[in-house]
């Protein structure tokens, strides 16, 4: 499948029916790295060789949330003003630049369909959790959970086996105090299938990287971020309306404070997934024009 290059990222363009097919056929031949891109991950990969280069090694990079799909889009825009014959065309440029900025940012709230090429369609990270989980039980195949705090987790396999009642889970392991042999042991010894690995990025996708060769029998690796805190009920989702005009990036500036990571506030975070990035997606446009 064609893939969509976005900041140093190659996304995958599916939508939910596309990426069900695409799984399933990938199934046949080898095993598949799955990896949810959202804006962050999209900075990360300009300051970060290694992230970006960790992430061509993922079958599928999948757009997750709203961003990537408007970064898509802003970046797939021509500049009319390259066919002109006006002198001062960098500040031409600049300008046509920050216009589309604006038109295609209003867009996600008046006309979302607009971005919705070339990439259809975002999954939000816990929704494709549940898609993968639903693949699953659907298919047989055994799941492993690896991630999170201890009650974090328990409380997230106990809410799967209640939505899921058919699944298979192989296992389950806290993604603190580890050591990578004892985990990828855990792993092979109970045969499982596909692993959600839940450790916030890119701490998850390295991990993936470095320990995919020794899980034997691993078909289906997820980077799963904040997933089981969604599951678990630790985080809460934003609001339906909030989600409909594309401000789940505000829910998060007061929600879901993340206390189990030393991570940076979410303050700071929300501060790089939107403005910075809207900078920075444009400053990219304006220097590979
Ligand atoms: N986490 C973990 N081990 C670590 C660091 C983080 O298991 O050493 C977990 C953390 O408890 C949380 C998840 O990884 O459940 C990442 O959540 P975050 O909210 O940072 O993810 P995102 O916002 O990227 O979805």
């Amino acid at each position: 499948m064609k893939k969509i290059k976005v900041l140093n990222v190659d996304i995958t363009p599916l939508t939910k029916e596309q990426l069900n097919g695409e799984i399933r056929g990938s199934l046949k031949g080898k095993r598949i790295l799955i990896s949810k891109v959202n804006s962050e991950f999209l900075l990360r990969s300009l300051k970060s060789e290694e992230f970006a280069t960790t992430l061509e090694k993922f079958d599928l990079n999948v757009a997750d949330g709203i961003g990537v799909l408007w970064a898509a889009k802003y970046l797939s825009l021509p500049f009319l003003s390259k066919k002109s014959r006006i002198t001062n065309f960098k500040l031409l440029i600049t300008i046509e630049a920050v216009c589309q900025m604006v038109y295609s940012g209003a867009s996600l709230v008046f006309y979302p369909k607009y971005c919705r090429y070339p990439i259809p369609e975002a999954f939000r990270g816990v929704d494709m959790m549940h898609l993968m989980l639903d693949f699953a039980e659907k298919e047989k195949l055994s799941v492993y959970l690896f991630g999170a705090p201890k009650e974090t987790l328990e409380k997230t396999v106990e809410n799967i086996r209640n939505d899921f009642k058919n699944i298979l889970i192989a296992g389950s392991r806290n993604g603190y105090d580890f050591k990578d042999e004892e985990i990828v042991k855990a792993i092979n010894d109970s045969g499982a299938e596909i692993i959600f690995v839940a450790l916030g990025s890119p701490q998850q996708e390295y991990w993936i990287r470095d320990n995919i060769s020794k899980l034997n029998s691993i078909k289906i690796a997820v980077g799963e971020g904040g997933s089981f805190n969604f599951i678990a009920g630790t985080y809460k989702r934003a609001p339906r309306w909030m989600r409909t005009l594309a401000i789940e990036w505000l829910w998060r500036l007061f929600a879901n404070k993340n206390t189990t990571t030393t991570e940076k506030s979410r303050i700071s975070r929300v501060w790089k997934a939107v403005p910075v990035f809207i900078y920075q997606v444009v400053r990219f446009k304006l220097k590979n024009k």
